[in-house]
């Protein structure tokens, strides 16, 4: 598929019937539609910079373009109607908004959301440049669903130069085949993320794993036990620091959930106990560790 001779193919919101895509492929028609390249600058499209209040406040960029389309995303429309949304950003303006956000508010990390950072090379290390060459911001999180770090180790290698980035790889699902049905992408690049995870650990890159696994509406508990798995065969601790996430009530999640004939009650009755909380109880009973 070409952009832009075959956008009407582009692909939306999950929907029953939905034709899988190729993430990567996804991620470089994508990256067509929201960068706009000059000689070696690479300007983004964004939606809004502002300062959020997760991570006790951080001065956010509201990037468009994504190279999946999970059914639990709260992520603006611009996810699914790049071309519509959003203007144009060099890294050297997306930096000066950032920093102006952040010092009326006091903070001083960073970070891109609503989107795939990573989409658009360029200029994310264009931007990281800035925030490594200026003593202002501390941190950068770099949260990410792991398509692009999985399939180019050269990418990670490249990130492995800025002080301030801190990795955080978002996993959406435990088996390809519910990768599938949770983000649209074909079950085959369901390892991408967990080779994004070994190429983090190759270069030594400070990152953690995040999952939607504490919420049974979402993930059952034989998935549940095969992403633990996955995880603890590349390497144990990650699950001792694990970030599991439950669904938010958000309009567009609720839209996109009820879009692909998903059917979630609100407000949440229970959780799974964290995968932590069972480990660490575990080995201090000098329990075998299996799921
Ligand atoms: S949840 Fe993240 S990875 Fe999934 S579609 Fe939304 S922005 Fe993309």
């Amino acid at each position: 598929m070409e952009y832009p001779q075959r956008l009407e193919e582009y692909p939306r919101t999950v929907v029953p019937g939905f034709k899988p895509f190729d993430p990567v492929k996804l991620a470089r028609i994508t990256e067509q539609i929201v960068c706009r390249c000059q000689d070696d600058e690479c300007e983004r499209k964004y939606d809004a910079i502002y300062v959020a209040g997760v991570y006790g406040g951080i001065a956010t960029g509201y990037a468009v373009g994504c190279c999946l389309r999970c059914v639990f995303c709260w992520s603006y429309p611009s996810r699914d109607y790049p071309e519509r949304y959003g203007r144009y950003y060099s890294p050297s303006e997306v930096f000066q908004r950032l920093k102006a956000v952040a010092k009326e508010a006091g903070v001083r990390k960073c970070r891109l959301s609503s989107c795939e950072p990573t989409i658009c090379r360029k200029h994310l290390i264009a931007l990281l440049e800035h925030v490594e060459d200026d003593p202002y911001f501390r941190l950068f999180i770099l949260e990410t669903n792991g398509v692009l770090f999985g399939e180019d180790k050269s990418y990670v290698a490249e990130i492995s130069r800025f002080s301030k980035v801190y990795v955080r790889v978002s996993l959406k699902a435990g088996t390809p085949e519910e990768f599938t049905r949770k983000t649209g992408a074909i079950p085959e690049a369901f390892d991408l993320p967990f080779k994004a995870i070994k190429h983090l650990m190759e270069y030594d890159v400070p990152f953690h794993v995040a999952a939607m696994s504490l919420d049974p509406r979402i993930m059952s508990t034989e998935e549940r036990a095969k992403l633990f798995e996955r995880l603890a065969s590349i390497d144990f601790r990650l699950l001792l620091r694990l970030e599991e996430e439950v669904m938010d009530p958000y309009r567009m999640t609720k839209i996109r959930l009820e879009a692909a004939g998903i059917s979630v009650e609100w407000p949440l009755r229970r959780t799974y106990v964290p995968i932590r909380e069972i480990l660490i109880k575990r080995l201090k009973e000098g329990r075998r560790m299996n799921f």
